[in-house]
């Protein structure tokens, strides 16, 4: 019933005739889902999509809290063939009216208490209808589930279909829609189950939201795809997450969740049944990665990936996890490093933009062809914007982004090779180096720095430990201390809003 499309017939293979095995575990209700109901109630979520109009290829937009009911929507756009919209809970109104006027979803599926002020909205965009649903799944939408019987033919789809639009979320500039195909995201997943080693005995925490890249691909698709089962939290509670460890095995996090979950007590014991902690959608610090081992014995892996590629490279399972690099290239996905102005492909050592090919790759930007152009090679390479390294025994480390590369009197300078100086000195927690307006060098380097809790630690003190190990144009012209850097969601340090707030340190005056 699944075979004909693409990616439903490889989320559902692994739980064929396992109908009872469990899927996911509600951390709210403590009710356990098996694998069973789990798809019966995605069919369901098919048919109240083709009962709105929803044809495939259709875009379904969501901006919902994180809800079992909300994966059993993405499965059941899957089953119908449409195209899977998920927004962060975070965009206010303004930004959804530019998501739903560049997408054109065919329909809305919202928090109840939005609806008031997104249904005009969706209407001016033509949206055709609006569903809600809540934190606790009451709304519209599950009352509509609730009414249908389970069965439903899954749409034929094949590889080069589209599954999801992710918008990205664009530091700079309007969001752009990355278009992502069956096939890209089943490949991803079923190399990352396999390189991970995940079996239908693994129990993997769920604690990211399901609206990235992280949560809804690599960490349901994965499950999905192995068999496994999930503990399903609807945030991030370090306290909890320490205690669901002893009946877990996997754990995804982003940097921060370690940070956290290092504050714990009894952490060591914890942790001792866990099999694996996975890094991802931000530099993981290397301190966060020795401090992990040193009290739990297991090394964090990191991996590297993006929402227009998915996952491209990850530590290995048996061989060394390396702190402060994300492994290597998966399995069917080339890496190569570029000369950011001539594309040449710069040999090993070198740093670099890192391009990415393979299956993972996404399909172009939404009704952007000539972003798309822009990023995408005809030969296959995905240009990320990333800077990066390859060391000669194949070890990928990220330096930064392109956009955050600071050109000071004509030098160029990589913010991470500054930033590890400045995170290595003690009493420094961590650091973010920005380029901001400067009248005689363009751009100056300027370094924010986070003391840990009850350090004294001065610039004095940190200017003469970083400057032995650096050439005078890559020196901070000033040091910034805060008490933490801005964050998204994900983890991700916010430079531009740094870049803001300190933008006219070396005005004129
Ligand atoms: P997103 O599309 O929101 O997932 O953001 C992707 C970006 O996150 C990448 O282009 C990288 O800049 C960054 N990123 C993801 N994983 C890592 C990692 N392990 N180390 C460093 N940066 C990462």
């Amino acid at each position: 019933m699944y075979e004909q499309n693409h990616l439903a017939g490889r989320l559902r293979a692994a739980s064929i005739g396992r109908d009872d095995a469990p899927f996911l575990k509600n951390h709210q209700t403590g009710q356990t889902v098996t694998y069973g109901a789990f798809f019966a109630n995605a069919e369901c979520m098919a048919k109240v999509l083709a009962d709105h109009g929803v044809a495939p290829g259709d875009r379904v937009a969501v901006q919902a809290p994180k809800t079992q009911a909300m994966l059993e929507l993405y499965v059941g756009c899957v089953l119908a063939g449409a195209v899977f919209l998920p927004l962060n809970t975070a965009y206010t109104g303004a930004e959804i009216e530019y998501f739903l006027g560049d997408a054109e979803p065919a329909l809305l599926v919202c928090d109840p208490a939005k609806e008031a002020a997104l249904a005009p909205l969706a209407r001016s965009a033509g949206v055709g209808a609006v569903l809600t649903v809540d934190a606790r799944e009451k709304g519209t939408l599950t009352e509509a589930r609730d009414r249908q019987t389970p069965g439903f033919e899954a749409v034929a789809r094949g590889g080069d279909d589209l599954a999801a639009i992710l918008y990205t979320s664009g530091t700079t500039g309007r969001s752009k829609g990355a278009m992502l195909s069956h096939r890209a995201l089943a490949s991803n997943a079923q190399t990352l189950k396999e390189y991970w080693q995940f079996t239908s005995d693994d129990v993997l925490i769920h604690a990211l939201p399901i609206f990235h890249t992280h949560g809804l691909f690599v960490a349901t698709n994965v499950t999905l795809m192995a068999g496994s089962s999930c503990i399903f939290m609807a945030a991030f509670d370090a306290e909890r997450i320490r205690d669901y460890m002893r009946g877990a095995t996997v754990l995804m996090g982003v940097p921060t969740f370690y940070v956290r979950l290092l504050e714990t007590e009894g952490l060591a014991e914890a942790t001792r049944g866990m099999r694996l902690f996975v890094s991802g959608s931000a530099p993981l610090l290397a301190e966060t990665h020795d401090r992990w081992r040193a009290v739990t014995g297991h090394a964090i892996l990191e991996r590297y990936g993006m929402t227009e590629t998915n996952m491209n490279s990850s530590n290995t399972y048996d061989g060394e996890r390396r702190a402060g690099t994300v492994g290597f290239a998966l399995p069917g996905v080339e890496i190569i490093v570029t000369d950011p102005d001539t594309g040449a492909e710069l040999p090993l050592g070198e740093v670099g933009v890192l391009e990415v090919r393979g299956p993972n790759v996404f399909s172009g930007y939404w009704r952007m062809p000539e972003k798309t152009a822009e990023e995408l090679r005809g030969n296959g390479f995905f240009i990320t914007g990333d800077l990066a390294r390859i060391d000669d025994d194949g070890y990928i480390t990220i330096v930064g982004r392109a956009k955050d590369l600071i050109i000071t009197g004509g030098y160029n300078v990589y913010p991470k090779e500054i930033e590890l100086l400045i995170d290595d000195v003690s009493g420094v927690a961590e650091s973010a180096v920005i380029g901001v307006p400067h009248p005689d060098f363009g751009e100056a380097v300027v370094a924010v720095v986070v003391p840990e809790p009850g350090s004294a630690v001065t610039e004095d003190a940190i200017m003469s430990a970083i400057a032995p190990a650096l050439a005078r144009f890559k020196q901070p012209k000033k040091l910034i201390f805060r008490d933490e850097l801005p964050r998204n969601t994900m983890g991700k340090v916010q430079k531009k809003e740094l870049r803001e707030i300190h933008g006219d340190l070396f005005e004129a005056g």
